[in-house]
């Protein structure tokens, strides 16, 4: 489970009973963020896990080219048919003219495209633009028009940078901080993707894997090359239901979840998945049904919004995520294609190959978990994207990766920098699995080592071990 830090979770004790109750990853949205909120929510998660042995990721979330409404007056209400004009000019908004953050607006757009305002609950049509300073539009959907509610322009050819200075700001002070993943909003092209990776590279002192966000009808259409450079997908429905007609949404859920586990990486499924929590304490049976389904896609992660960052109930909400995942996190569902490593990975063949047939041994055997010791967190991507049916325990010597794998399906991740022979580490390991608690007597392990272990190699070695 990621959750969404915020103003309803800004409290030590609300944040440390969120993660006993099983929250991986907490998001920091930087769309509604102040630094000196974000470094204290930072603070009390790393001080947490630090006190109560977790390992437990943050998540920075990069606001991209997100466009959105100046700020309005009060009560203001369209009506289908209503003139509405945009400009690039700060001014406050009226009901025949507001301004919004994007310059080159004017510019880009053509009439007779659609924009959407509010998460698509306004929509207006496109009359003409004085190519400068003034787009006219037409009211096809009325209602309230809000300040810096979000802005979406699903047929327009948007010019802006995919990282703005924005972000370059947010993401080399989410470096700072610490973070373990790096969320880009709005991804269009692996190009936007590679300026990121330049900038942590640059900043950073390991290497900080990226999560694109898939939310523009542009990134469904580029999926491939920008799932081959990320690090991780975040399947961003909000958005992405507004862009596309949302009944496409649930195909491409499925898709995008497919993909990513054949591509051996992470998937986040986002956005009102307990929505009505926000401020009742049942969940719809659609958003039971919801976040179900989402798990039996076989995702690694479902995500929690404005449900804990704004929410009444954000301690209640993750309590009722866990009785929902819990029941059908065993389903045979969750499978994915049977999918041999491919000889042309020349790089990392033979890890990819000893991964793939621990997966398969451990459905054979009916294994409790498979043991790896890692330095990348490399074989236990490998291992989790498998979806073994069985505990993926990552015993490693860098905390970083620590918290870096907590995201993953299935994955829980030691630390361990004992470096005996083969036979004592693989002892010591299990013993710390058994101790805690997630295997007993009687259960098969699979060890993964890279024999002699001192060496630090690539895994060479799988040995069954039945706890005694
Ligand atoms: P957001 O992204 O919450 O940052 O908008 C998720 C989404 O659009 O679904
Ligand atoms: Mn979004």
């Amino acid at each position: 489970m990621v959750a969404t830090l915020g103003p309803a979770t800004h409290r030590r004790e609300v944040i440390a009973e969120m993660i006993s109750l099983g929250v991986n990853a907490f998001r920091i949205n930087f769309s509604h963020a102040d630094y000196e909120t974000v470094e204290e929510a930072v603070k009390m998660v790393h001080e947490i896990n630090e006190e109560k042995g977790y390992n437990v990721a943050v998540l920075a979330d990069l606001q991209g080219p997100k466009l959105r409404l100046g700020e309005v007056k009060d009560g203001v209400f369209v009506k289908v048919g209503d003139p509405v004009s945009f400009t690039n000019q700060q001014r406050l908004g009226t009901r025949r003219q507001v301004y919004m953050t994007y310059a080159r607006f004017p510019l880009d757009v053509n009439p007779g495209e659609t924009v959407l305002l509010d998460d698509g609950k306004l929509i207006m049509e496109v009359v003409d633009t004085n190519r400068r300073d003034l787009v006219r539009a037409r009211v096809v959907q009325g209602g309230s028009m809000r300040s810096r509610k979000g802005v979406n322009l699903p047929q327009t050819k948007i010019s802006l940078p995919a990282l703005t200075e924005k972000d370059r700001r947010d993401a080399i002070f989410a470096v700072g901080l610490g973070v373990d993943w790096v969320a880009l909003s709005f991804v269009r092209t692996p190009a936007d993707l590679m300026a990121l990776r330049a900038l942590l590279n640059e900043h950073a002192d390991h290497r900080i894997p990226i999560i694109a966000k898939i939310e523009k009808p542009e990134a469904v259409k580029n999926i491939d090359g920008i799932l081959s450079h990320a690090d991780g997908l975040m399947v961003a429905r909000g958005d992405l239901g507004v862009e596309m007609p949302a009944e496409e949404v649930p195909l491409i859920q499925k898709m995008l979840v497919r993909k990513a586990k054949v591509a051996r990486k992470p998937v986040i499924i986002a956005t009102q998945m307990m929505e009505s929590m926000t401020d009742s304490l049942t969940p719809t049976r659609a958003e039971v049904n919801d976040v179900a389904n989402s798990v039996m896609d076989g995702t690694d992660a479902v995500m929690l919004s404005g449900e804990t960052a704004v929410g009444k109930y954000p301690v209640a909400v993750i309590k009722s995520m866990v009785e929902i995942i819990k029941r059908v996190e065993d389903s045979r569902l969750i499978s994915r294609p049977d999918h041999n490593p491919d000889p042309a990975e020349k790089k990392r063949y033979l890890t990819n190959v000893i991964c793939y047939d621990a997966a398969q041994m451990a459905v054979q055997i009916d294994a409790q978990a498979i043991v790896t010791l890692t330095h990348s967190g490399y074989t236990a991507f490998q291992l989790s994207s498998h979806r073994p049916f069985c505990h993926t325990l990552a015993f490693t010597d860098n905390r970083n990766i620590l918290r870096m794998l907590n995201l993953l399906w299935g994955v829980y991740a030691f630390y361990y920098d004992k470096w005996h022979t083969t036979d004592k580490t693989i002892r010591e390991v299990n013993q710390i699995a058994v101790k805690k608690g997630i295997v007993q007597k009687g259960d098969y392990i699979l060890n993964l080592s890279a024999m002699p272990v001192r060496e630090k190699g690539m895994v060479n070695t799988i040995r069954i071990t039945e706890i005694g």
